[in-house]
C-alpha cells in the first residue's frame, strides 16, 4: 500500500518487450521445462492508437465460463498445512473485537463508541481507517462460507447492522470511518491517502456478506454507498475523473462491476467504467508493457475489474488487458516465489528481476500475490488451462502458505527474499496494514480454488487434503493426501449410485515423465503430459479410487538478465538455504513500526555445479524435503521455504560452472 504516491509513473516508458531479456538463457538450466504460461491473446482488430477512447458504453452481455469453482460451501480442508493455516486465522478473527473495529465509524458519524480504539492503520487518525473493517466482512464472510463457522457470520451480521446505523446517520449513503472532506481533497488533487481505495474495501466486504451469508441488509447498505459513488463521481468531468484516478482506488471497478452483476442493475456498471484509467489500459490493451514505475498493488485490483467487466459485457478490450497483464506480470515481473513488486512497485524494465532485487529488501508484498491469484481465477474459468495453476499452485506454496504464523494468525507484508532476510509479521491490534486486510481474506477461502467443474465433471487442480461435495451430480471427492512431503495424490469417490463423468487431474508443469496414474489399483495406459489435465472419463462407483504418481525433481530457475543468479526447486517448492538465526531476536521478528523490513543482503557461499542441481545438491536420507550442498567450500542446508520462519534465509545464490 503506497503512501501519497501520486502514481501517474515517475518513469512510464514504452520498450519492446520482445527485445529484453533477449539471449539470456541460463548455461545451467535444468532439465524439466520451465513455467511456460498460456501466450496472451492476439488482438484480431487493426491496432489502434487509444482503444479506450473518449466514451465507454457498457452493454450487459453475460460470457459463458469454461469451468466455475466449486462453491466454497462444498468444499471442506482436511487436517495439514493449508488447514493449519485456516485455522490460525479463524481464531485471530474470532480474537478480534467488533465494536474496537466499529470505533472509528460511529465517531465518524457522531455515533457514541465507549471503545478502544485499535492501532496501525486503523489508528483514529490514520486517513486509511476503515480499510480493514471491509477485509474484515470479507474474511468472516468467506469463513463461513468455508467452514460454517456461524460466530463469524453472527459477527459479520452485527458489523453490518451497526455500519447501516453510521450510513443512516450520515445521511443514507456514504458510509466511512472518516469524514467526506478526504473526498475534497481528492477531487482537489490535494494531498490525501487512498479514500476510494478504503470505499472499494467496505463495499466488497459488504458484497460478500450478501454473497457469502445471504445478508440481506449488507446488499441495502451496499447499494447505498453505490448510490452516493455514483453521484459523486457522476458530478466530475471526465477529464478531471481520469486525474482523480491517478489516486489509488482499490477495484472500485470490480467491486460496481459484481452488484451489477448481483442485482442486474446496469447503472452500476456505468459507474464502475467511472473507474477506468485510460492511460493505464491502452497499452495494456494494445499488448505493451508500460508497467515500469507503477505501484504494483494499486494496479492489479483495476485489471481484475477489466477482467469483471469483460465476464459481464464480452468487450475485448477489457479482455485483453487482462490476458495481457496477467502474462506480462507472471512472465517477466514474478520473482520465482510467485511474486512481484520491489518497495511496492516495477521498477526495472521487463525481465530485469536481478536488477531490480538489488534495489530494495522490500520486495513481494504480499497483497499483490493474493491479487494476482484473484486475476488467475477468472483467467482460468475463461480457459480452462491447467497452466495458470501452474502460478497459482507456486504462488500459493512459495509466497502465501507461509506467509501466516500458524502460532498466532499474524502475517507478512513484505515477503523479503533478498539473502540473509528473516519473516517478519504483524502485531494483533497494532497493524491492519493492507496486507493483513488481505491476509485474513486469503486464508479463509484456501478450499476455493482446489475443484472446479463444467457442465460435465470435475477438474482437481490442486493437491491439498480436503472432501468436496458436488451436490448437483451427488457425488463426493475425498482427496487424501501429504503433499508434497509425498509427491502425489488419491482421490476417492463417493456416490450412492454409478456416475459417469470425466475427472481431469492436473498435470503440473514440474513433474518430470515418469508420472502415472491407477484407477482402483490398475496402472492406466496414457502418458500424462506436463501442463495439462489428464482425463479420466468413466462411470464411477462408490470407493472407487484413483491415485496420481508424480515424481519430482530438482530445477533451478535463473534470473532472465543474470544467468548465474539461480533460484533451487523440488517439484512446485521453492527450496531456500537455512543460514541460522545469528542475532536474530523475537522483537525483530514483529514489525513493531511498520511494515518496511531491515533487512541488508548478507553475504553467502557462492556454488559450483558440473551441471544441473543433482551436481551440487542431494537430499537427505531420512528427511523430508531436505537437501544440502554437496563439495561446495561452505555446506548449506535446504528445505522449502515456506517452512523456514524465525531464521534467515537465502533463495537466490549465485552459481557458476565448475572448472
Ligand atoms: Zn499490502
Amino acid at each position: 500500500m503506497g503512501k501519497f504516491r501520486d502514481r501517474k509513473s515517475f518513469s512510464r516508458r514504452t520498450f519492446a518487450t520482445a527485445l529484453a531479456g533477449a539471449g539470456t538463457l541460463a548455461p545451467l538450466r535444468a532439465q524439466p521445462a520451465p513455467q511456460n504460461p498460456p501466450a496472451p491473446h492476439k488482438r484480431q482488430a487493426p491496432e489502434e492508437i487509444s482503444p479506450f477512447g473518449e466514451t465507454i458504453a457498457f452493454k450487459r452481455k453475460d460470457m459463458p465460463a469454461r469451468v466455475e469453482p466449486f462453491e466454497m460451501t462444498e468444499v471442506r480442508l482436511l487436517p495439514g498445512a493449508f488447514k493449519h493455516a485456516q485455522d490460525a486465522n479463524l481464531a485471530y478473527l474470532r480474537r478480534l473485537d467488533a465494536d474496537r473495529l466499529l470505533h472509528n465509524f460511529r465517531v465518524n458519524a457522531g455515533l457514541p463508541s465507549s471503545a478502544q480504539p485499535l492501532g496501525g492503520w486503523e489508528k483514529p487518525d490514520c486517513e486509511l481507517r476503515g480499510h480493514f473493517v471491509g477485509h474484515y466482512l470479507s474474511a468472516c464472510a468467506l469463513m463461513y462460507s468455508s467452514t460454517g463457522d456461524g460466530k463469524l457470520r453472527d459477527t459479520g451480521a452485527y458489523i453490518v447492522a451497526e455500519l447501516a446505523k453510521c450510513q443512516q446517520k450520515l445521511g443514507g449513503g456514504y458510509l466511512s470511518a472518516f469524514p467526506t472532506e478526504f473526498f475534497d481533497r481528492l477531487n482537489r488533487r490535494e494531498k490525501v491517502w487512498a479514500p476510494f481505495y478504503t470505499i472499494h474495501k467496505i463495499m466488497a466486504g459488504l458484497f460478500d456478506t450478501h454473497q457469502h451469508c445471504g445478508n440481506r441488509q449488507a446488499l441495502e447498505v451496499l447499494e447505498g454507498m453505490a448510490n452516493w459513488a455514483d453521484n459523486w463521481t457522476g458530478a466530475i468531468p471526465e477529464p478531471h475523473m481520469q486525474e482523480v484516478l491517478n489516486t489509488e482506488y482499490g477495484g472500485m471497478n470490480d467491486v460496481l462491476y459484481n452488484l451489477a452483476a448481483a442485482t442486474g442493475n446496469d447503472r452500476y456498471a456505468a459507474v464502475g467504467d467511472r473507474f477506468t484509467k485510460k492511460w493505464f489500459f491502452n497499452p495494456l490493451a494494445l499488448r505493451r508493457d508500460e508497467l515500469r514505475g507503477l505501484h504494483v498493488n494499486t494496479h492489479i485490483p483495476q485489471v481484475i475489474g477489466a477482467a469483471r467487466r469483460y465476464e459481464i459485457s464480452g468487450d475485448m478490450r477489457f479482455h485483453d488487458v487482462a490476458d495481457f497483464f496477467w502474462y506480462e506480470v507472471t512472465s517477466a515481473r514474478t520473482y520465482v516465489t510467485g511474486g512481484t513488486s520491489n518497495a511496492e512497485l516495477w521498477r526495472v524494465e521487463p525481465r530485469h528481476l536481478g536488477e531490480e532485487l538489488k534495489l530494495s529488501s522490500n520486495t513481494n508484498e504480499c497483497c499483490c500475490a493474493y491479487n494476482m491469484l484473484k486475476l488467475t481465477r477468472h483467467l482460468h474459468r475463461w480457459t480452462a488451462d491447467p497452466r495458470y495453476f501452474d502460478y497459482y499452485e507456486r504462488t500459493l506454496y512459495n509466497h502465501r502458505l507461509g506467509a501466516i504464523d500458524i502460532e498466532n494468525g499474524a502475517t507478512q507484508y513484505y515477503l523479503s527474499i533478498v539473502s540473509g532476510a528473516w519473516r517478519t509479521f504483524s502485531k494483533e491490534n497494532d497493524s491492519f496494514w493492507c496486507c493483513t486486510g488481505t491476509g485474513v481474506e486469503e486464508f479463509a477461502k484456501l478450499n476455493s480454488s482446489i475443484y472446479f467443474h463444467d457442465g460435465d465433471g470435475v477438474f482437481v487442480n490442486l493437491f491439498i487434503p480436503s472432501e468436496a461435495h458436488w451436490r448437483q451430480k451427488g457425488i463426493k471427492i475425498h482427496q487424501e493426501t501429504n503433499f508434497p512431503e509425498s509427491p502425489g495424490t488419491a482421490l476417492v469417490i463417493g456416490t450412492s449410485k454409478a456416475v459417469n463423468m470425466p475427472l481431469r487431474l492436473r498435470i503440473p508443469y514440474w513433474v518430470g515423465r515418469e508420472a502415472s496414474v491407477r484407477v482402483n489399483g490398475k496402472l492406466l495406459e496414457a502418458a500424462p503430459s506436463p501442463g495439462s489435465y489428464l482425463t479420466i472419463a468413466r462411470t464411477w462407483r462408490d470407493g472407487d479410487r484413483i491415485e496420481l504418481d508424480m515424481p519430482m525433481h530438482l530445477h533451478i530457475e535463473a534470473m532472465p538478465d543474470e544467468p548465474t543468479t539461480q533460484a533451487v526447486l523440488y517439484g512446485p517448492l521453492v527450496l531456500a538455504g537455512k543460514l541460522g538465526a545469528d542475532g536474530l531476536t523475537e522483537d525483530m521478528i514483529i514489525n513493531h513500526a511498520g511494515p518496511d523490513v531491515a533487512h541488508h543482503p548478507m553475504e553467502v557461499p557462492e556454488f559450483r555445479a558440473s551441471s544441473g542441481p543433482d551436481s551440487w545438491l542431494e537430499q537427505i536420507a531420512g528427511e523430508s524435503l531436505a537437501f544440502r550442498t554437496k563439495g561446495q567450500q561452505r555446506d548449506v542446508t535446504f528445505v522449502p521455504f515456506n517452512r523456514v520462519s524465525k531464521e534467515r534465509y537465502s533463495i537466490y545464490w549465485t552459481v557458476n560452472e565448475s572448472a
